[in-house]
């Protein structure tokens, strides 16, 4: 009886950690034994933002849209964060720079990239003379360059160009594109690029542009994703940052198509909620927020 008694015990335990913990998926794949990256897609809506956790550094790359900024702030906060090392805004359209003052605000912000691209609107304004008037370092980040987030992790830039910046005036094929590289594991961040730049792309980089995860381009847009860049990409999934049921219909159902032709998982926040990606430089595992 005493034996039966601690089995039933044993099982309600157990049905109390399955019933508070399935919110957290795991989905993958080669799973690292020590994770010394960390990525987060966080559900911001329609919007980018991604937080990536090295050892050494904390990095945000887009800040989400303006609507969403008490939503990132209190996000970042559940994750612990009091000090960004490095904050990326891929280009100054609204729901890639609208969280940053937020950011700004709230955070020990050690130093600012962008594209270089200055904009009329009030959102730009605001966020670029937060900038200077803190005096917080401040660099354009152009193609050929490379930032270190340490443990040997960096961020490669392909686009854009000084050339570009001074003389497109494309928000979104300006957008900072780079590879996060951390040994054999990388993931293609785009901004909101299409398909002009990613002929650009192809011709200047094809050997390079191979990667294990794939950021979706301008959030699963019909007019980015060519399928060649995807061939030559050739990841392992797909990470689409959109809110549900948004106004541009993102992601568009051709691109989808694409993705799904060519086997790349899809990984979405309005489906998926906030995805985590970790990897030890070798393998990586991916979290879902939500279990549909
Ligand atoms: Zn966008």
């Amino acid at each position: 009886m005493k034996v039966l008694r601690n089995l039933i015990a044993i099982g309600l335990v157990f049905l109390v950690i399955l019933s508070s913990g399935c919110s957290i998926k795991s989905t993958n794949e080669n799973v690292p034994s020590s994770s010394n990256l960390t990525v987060k897609m966080l559900d911001v809506g329609q919007g980018d933002a991604f937080l990536i956790k090295t050892s050494q550094q904390v990095i945000l790359l887009d800040t989400g849209d303006i609507d969403a900024r008490d939503l990132l702030v209190n996000k970042l906060k559940a994750e612990g964060i009091t000090k960004i090392d490095k904050l990326i805004i891929t280009h100054p359209h609204a729901d890639h720079l609208g969280g940053a003052m937020g950011v700004l605000m709230n955070f020990d912000v050690k130093s600012v990239y962008d594209n270089g691209q200055i904009t009329t609107t009030s959102t730009y304004r605001k966020y670029i003379k937060k900038v200077t008037d803190s005096k917080i370092p401040y660099k354009q980040l152009l193609a050929g360059e490379h930032l270190e987030f340490g443990d040997g992790i960096k961020f490669i830039v392909y686009s854009p160009t000084k050339r570009m910046i001074d003389t497109e005036e494309d928000l979104n094929n300006n957008s900072i594109v780079g590879k996060l590289k951390y040994g054999d594991f990388s993931i293609l961040f785009t901004g909101d690029s299409e398909s002009a730049i990613e002929k650009e792309l192809l011709n200047k980089y094809k050997d390079e542009l191979k990667s294990t995860i794939l950021k979706s381009p301008h959030h699963g847009s019909k007019t980015s994703s060519n399928n060649a860049y995807l061939k030559a990409i050739s990841p392992e999934c797909v990470l689409i940052s959109v809110g549900a049921g948004n106004d541009y219909k993102h992601p568009h159902e051709t691109t989808l198509n694409k993705y799904k032709k060519l086997n790349f998982k899809i990984y979405r926040t309005d489906f998926d909620g906030t995805v985590t990606i970790t990897s030890d430089g070798h393998g990586y595992n991916v979290l879902k927020e939500k279990v549909q």
